[in-house]
């Protein structure tokens, strides 16, 4: 008998699903698409392009319509003889500075056997090459930096849709599309790059239920065999899509999750039951990567109010967190913050929605104080803060919640010092 075996019951194509999944039609995105190809119309013109800012929260759309317009436009303007277009698309993420996106786009203009190092050359002269570059393309070139937010230093973004102004280009028509998810990015910008990189500035608001259950419906028929979601699985991951932030991505993602348990589980439909339960593995996941990237006192704060919680001795305030923080930071061998920064990263821990905040009174004085508890399951903390507790060691509240042997024998590092019993009794 075979190990492995094809099942197909749940999914036609669940690769459709996938992040890198180019829907061919948009759904609900009109008024947008509609001034998007407006400002791509100089393109077909032959005309100098207009640079575009498209801005709006992660999940709305902005990548799949640039790409799903620039294919077109290319398609489009194949059809014109004397129009002669290039598209240079690059994602910014990873690329923080002018000189990186430079070289990058240098490459990208540039054959196999030509391309660049990607340091060492002044950025004066990377920028040359760049021009020349273009201008040896000469037609219409249109650069989208997706994901820009991630550019520190804006010079690239000064000189590219000025360069022609500038007198560095004679041939070449160069249009800049940025595509941000930062609302922020833009306004931080210095007055003369925005007038040049926001000639034209197109938002996309999140989506709400309505859309997000038109977009869920369109990529299912591709995704999934007829029949097999059951009525409620749609609206119900748009709605919590709409409450959450509006992301499709997101919306997506939870309609993967839920199929992915129901063959896993090897029924034949999909349920709402399947997509609560995804929801909650999602959230996990994304708790778990939150406190996994925080800094080591930021454990420290939260390993000391998970203990607390654990005594019922939440909620509680700061200064009465701040004893065992300090305990908890000796024994991990760390300098304890002073009470303001510990504090910080209360607040920190709030944000992320890992524990809550209630203000109180102070009473007749009028002052007010904060109260801190625990908001999300303990053994997700735990798993997210390994590192921490073995630091630390296993206080006493936490028996029921960690085998000190078993935990030992699961390390990875053997050699850490760490004394189950003596480490438990004294905190
Ligand atoms: P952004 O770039 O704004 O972060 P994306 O364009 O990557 O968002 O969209 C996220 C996911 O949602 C992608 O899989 C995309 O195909 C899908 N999507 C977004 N908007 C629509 C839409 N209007 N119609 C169909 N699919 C969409
Ligand atoms: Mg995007």
């Amino acid at each position: 008998m075979a190990l492995f075996e094809r099942d197909h019951h749940i999914y036609r194509d669940r690769d459709a699903l996938r992040e890198d999944y180019q829907p061919d039609e948009l759904v609900g995105r009109d008024e947008e698409l509609q001034t998007f190809q407006a400002a791509l119309q100089p393109v077909i013109n032959g005309e100098q392009p207009n640079n575009v800012f498209i801005y709006g929260k992660t999940g709305v759309g902005k990548t799949a319509a640039t790409r799903y317009l620039l294919s077109h436009l290319r398609e489009d303007a194949s059809r014109y003889d004397d129009l002669n277009l290039s598209v240079v698309f690059l994602n910014c993420d990873g690329l923080t500075s002018s000189y990186q996106i430079s070289t990058q786009l240098v490459n990208a203009l540039r054959p196999e056997t030509e391309q660049i190092s990607t340091t060492g050359y002044p950025l004066a002269s990377v920028y040359e090459m760049l021009w020349d570059d273009l201008d040896a393309r000469s037609g219409t070139i249109l650069i989208v930096l997706d994901e820009i937010d991630h550019v520190q230093d804006d010079s690239i973004l000064y000189q590219l849709p000025r360069a022609r102004a500038n007198g560095n280009l004679d041939r070449a028509k160069v249009g800049l599309i940025g595509i941000s998810n930062d609302f922020s990015f833009r306004d931080d910008l210095s007055p003369k790059v925005k007038s040049s990189l926001c000639e034209q500035e197109i938002h996309f608001p999140a989506y709400n239920a309505t859309n997000l259950r038109a977009i869920l419906e369109q990529r299912a028929q591709v995704a999934f065999h007829e029949d097999v979601l059951s009525s409620e699985v749609i609206p119900l991951c748009a709605a919590y899509g709409a409450r959450d932030a509006g992301d499709a991505r997101q919306s997506i993602d939870l309609l993967m999750k839920a199929g992915d348990l129901a063959r896993d589980r090897g029924t034949e439909f999909v349920t709402e039951e399947h997509v609560k339960h995804g929801r909650r593995a999602l959230e996990r996941g994304r708790i778990k990567e939150g406190i996994m990237g925080l800094t080591e006192h930021g454990h420290l704060v939260l390993y000391a109010l998970l203990t607390l919680d654990l005594e019922d001795e939440t909620p509680i305030r700061s200064r009465d967190v701040r004893p065992r923080y300090t305990r908890f930071a000796e024994m991990a061998n760390r300098d304890p913050l002073v009470p303001r920064r510990m504090r910080d990263h209360l607040s920190e821990l709030a944000m992320l929605g890992i524990i809550s905040v209630t203000e109180r009174n102070e009473g007749r004085r009028g002052g007010t104080y904060r109260e801190y508890a625990l908001d999300m399951d303990v053994n997700l903390i735990l798993s997210a803060m390994d590192d921490t507790v073995e630091l630390v060691g296993v206080h006493e509240s936490l028996s029921e919640y960690i085998d000190v042997d078993e935990f030992v024998a699961d390390s990875d590092d053997s050699d850490m010092e760490f004394s189950p019993g003596s480490l438990s009794t004294d905190l």
